[in-house]
C-alpha cells in the first residue's frame, strides 16, 4: 500500500445503507494522504489556549518549593520521556523558564550498565530517537545536552557550572530510575527546587491510586473516573523565548552509538523506525488500517489487529495520553474495538506502574499475593515432563514449534504478539525446575529480545504468567497449582497455529 495515500477504513454503523450524503462523506474520507495525523495533531495543539498543566501531575522530591533566584537557566533531566511534544515534563519546565524569563535546557545523561540486558536494539533506537529530539529542540531555541555518566555523579555539577535554578523530571517506578532520583536528591545544592512529573500515565500513578491495587477490576473504576481532569489536549512546546549564553556541545551520534560497550549480536530491528515521527506514522496506520480489527482479532497472532506501538511508548517517542485522544476521536463507528484499545492501552497499563511503585518486590516470586506463593511452593517438587536449559530457551530448542516460533519472532523481530508472550512465559514456568528460574529465564530473555523490554509492563506480564499477579486462582493442577494454565491444544482452537509455525519457523540462532 503506498505511504502517501492510505485508504481509510473507516466503517459506517451497521445495519442500515447510507444516504447519499453519507456516502460522500465516506468517499472524501476513504483516501487520506500520509501525514494526516501529523497535521491534524499540530492544528489540535496551536488551537490550545492557556497553560492546561494539571498541578497534580507534579510532585516536589525536595523541599524548596521557589526558583533560585538570578539563575541562567531551568534544565529539563529527561529520562523516561523522550520526546518534545506531548511531554508533561518538559512543558511545565518550559512554563517556569517563561516565569522566570530564563532559558530552557534539556538534558539526558548517558550511561550504559554492563549487563545482558544492555543491546544495540536497545540503544540504537533509543539514541536515533534522542538525535530527533535534539534537532527538534534546536529549532525551538532549547539547548540539548547529551551527558555521559549516571546522574548522581554528573547532573549536580552540571546544574552549578551553568547557574541553573531548578532541575524538573519525569517519573517511572523502576528501582534503577528511583535510585537515580535519589542520588540526584542528595547531591543537588538544597537551594534548587527538584521536581518531578508523571509524564507517562494519564492519570498520574500517584493520584490514581495511594497504594498497591489487586487487579485492573480494583483500578479500573479510579483511573475511568478520572479520565474527564487528565485525558485532555496537550498544549504546544514553542519556541523559547529567552536564548541561552552558554551553548550545548555539539553532539557526534555515529560516533556515540559507535563507541557504547553495548552486545550487537542483538541487533535493530527492521520494523520499528525510532523517534517520535516514525511512531505517529505507525499509530496512523493503526488507526487507517489495524484499529476495525482489534476488537475481534488481537488475539490472532496471525492478523494485523494490534497496534505495534509498544517500543515507542516505552522509549517515550509517543505519549499514550496522545496515543487514546487520537484513538477516541478518528475511532468514531469502531467502539468495540476502541474499548477493548483503551483498556489495554491505559487500565493494563497504568496498572503496571501501580505494581511496579508499590511493590518493590515486582521482579520476584516474594512480589506475589500469599495464596500464589503457597500454591508455587506447594507445586514445586511437581515432576516436569521436560526440563530445558536457559540456553535451550533461548536457542528456541524445545518440542514445542509453536513456542519456538514465538521466541523467534521475539529474537529476530524484537517483538512477540501480545497472544503468544502468556503462552510463552507459562511454558517457561512448566519447563523449568522451579518458579523462580522460570521468572528470572523469563525476564532475561524478555528484556533481552524485546525492543519494549525493561518495562513496567514487562515485569508485571512475566509475574502475571508465573506467579498470578492480577488474577485470580483457577483449579488445581501439577506444576502450576493454582495459577492459571494454557496449552497447545487451547491455542489450536483461537487460531491458525501451523500457518504461525511455519512464518517462524527458527532457524539456527
Ligand atoms: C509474558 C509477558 C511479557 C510482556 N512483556 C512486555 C514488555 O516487555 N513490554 C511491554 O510494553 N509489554 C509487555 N507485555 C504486555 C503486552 O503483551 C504488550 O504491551 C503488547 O503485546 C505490545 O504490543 P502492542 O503495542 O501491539 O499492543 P496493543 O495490544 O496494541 O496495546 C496497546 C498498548 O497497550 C499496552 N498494553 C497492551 N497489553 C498490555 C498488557 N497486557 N499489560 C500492560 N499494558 C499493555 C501497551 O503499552 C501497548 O503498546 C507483556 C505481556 C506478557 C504476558
Amino acid at each position: 500500500m503506498s505511504e502517501r495515500k492510505r485508504k481509510s477504513t473507516s466503517d459506517g454503523a451497521a445495519g442500515e445503507g447510507p444516504s447519499a450524503k453519507q456516502q460522500k462523506v465516506s468517499s472524501m474520507k476513504k483516501e487520506r494522504a500520509g501525514g494526516w495525523l501529523v497535521d491534524l495533531v499540530n492544528q489540535q495543539r496551536s488551537e490550545i489556549k492557556g497553560s492546561m498543566f494539571n498541578q497534580k501531575r507534579l510532585r516536589f522530591i525536595n523541599d524548596t518549593k521557589k526558583i533560585k533566584q538570578g539563575s541562567k537557566g531551568v534544565l529539563y533531566w529527561m529520562s523516561r520521556e523522550q520526546r518534545v511534544q506531548d511531554n508533561w515534563a518538559l512543558i511545565h519546565a518550559q512554563q517556569l523558564a517563561v516565569q522566570e524569563e530564563v532559558p530552557l535546557h534539556v538534558c539526558v545523561c548517558l550511561v550504559v550498565s554492563k549487563s545482558e540486558l544492555s543491546t544495540l536494539r536497545h540503544y540504537s533506537f533509543m539514541l536515533k530517537g534522542l538525535q530527533e529530539v535534539a534537532q527538534e529542540c534546536k529549532t525551538l531555541n532549547i539547548q540539548f545536552h547529551l551527558l555521559h555518566g549516571t546522574a548522581g555523579e554528573i547532573l549536580p555539577g552540571f546544574v552549578s557550572d551553568h547557574s541553573l535554578g531548578a532541575v524538573v523530571t519525569d517519573f517511572s517506578p523502576l528501582k534503577a530510575p528511583l535510585q537515580w532520583l535519589e542520588d540526584v536528591k542528595k547531591n543537588l545544592p538544597k537551594e534548587i527546587p527538584f521536581l518531578q512529573v508523571d509524564a507517562h500515565n494519564i492519570v498520574p500513578c500517584w493520584v490514581a491510586s495511594p497504594k498497591l491495587e489487586y487487579s485492573a477490576r480494583t483500578i479500573r473504576g479510579k483511573i475511568t473516573n478520572l479520565l474527564p481532569e487528565f485525558l485532555t489536549d496537550f498544549p504546544l512546546v514553542e519556541r523559547h523565548p529567552y536564548t541561552a549564553t552558554r551553548i550545548a556541545k555539539p553532539i557526534d551520534w555515529n560516533k556515540t552509538l559507535g563507541s557504547l560497550q553495548v552486545d550487537r549480536s542483538v541487533g535493530e530491528t527492521e520494523w520499528a523506525k525510532p523517534g517520535t515521527k516514525a511512531g505517529m506514522a505507525m499509530l496512523e496506520s493503526f488507526i487507517d488500517v489495524r484499529l476495525k480489527l482489534f476488537g475481534t482479532q488481537r488475539n490472532d497472532p496471525n492478523a494485523a489487529a494490534l497496534s505495534q506501538l509498544s517500543p515507542w511508548i516505552r522509549f517515550g517517542h509517543l505519549s499514550a495520553q496522545r496515543v487514546a485522544l487520537e484513538v477516541k476521536r478518528n475511532g468514531k463507528g469502531k467502539d468495540n474495538s476502541v474499548g477493548s484499545f483503551i483498556e489495554e492501552l491505559v487500565v493494563r497499563r497504568e496498572l503496571t506502574d501501580n505494581f511496579c511503585y508499590y511493590n518493590k518486590k515486582y521482579d520476584s516470586v516474594e512480589g506475589a499475593y500469599m495464596w500464589a506463593q503457597k500454591t508455587l511452593k506447594d507445586h514445586a517438587n511437581d515432576k516436569r515432563p521436560y526440563l530445558y536449559t536457559c540456553e535451550q530457551l533461548e536457542k528456541a530448542q524445545t518440542h514445542d514449534k509453536l513456542w519456538n516460533a514465538a521466541q523467534y519472532q521475539m529474537v529476530v523481530d524484537g517483538k512477540m504478539h501480545g497472544f503468544l508472550r502468556m503462552y510463552w512465559a507459562k511454558k517457561i514456568l512448566e519447563w523449568t525446575s522451579s518458579p523462580e528460574e522460570a521468572l528470572s529465564i523469563a525476564l532475561y530473555l524478555n528484556d533481552r529480545y524485546e525492543l519494549d523490554g525493561q518495562d513496567p509492563n514487562g515485569f508485571v506480564g512475566c509475574m502475571w504468567s508465573i506467579c498470578g499477579i492480577h488474577d485470580q486462582g483457577w483449579g488445581e493442577r501439577p506444576i502450576f497449582g493454582k495459577i492459571r494454565y494454557m496449552n497447545y491444544k487451547g491455542c489450536t482452537r483461537k487460531f491458525d497455529v501451523a500457518k504461525f509455525e511455519k512464518n517462524y519457523c527458527p532457524k539456527k540462532l
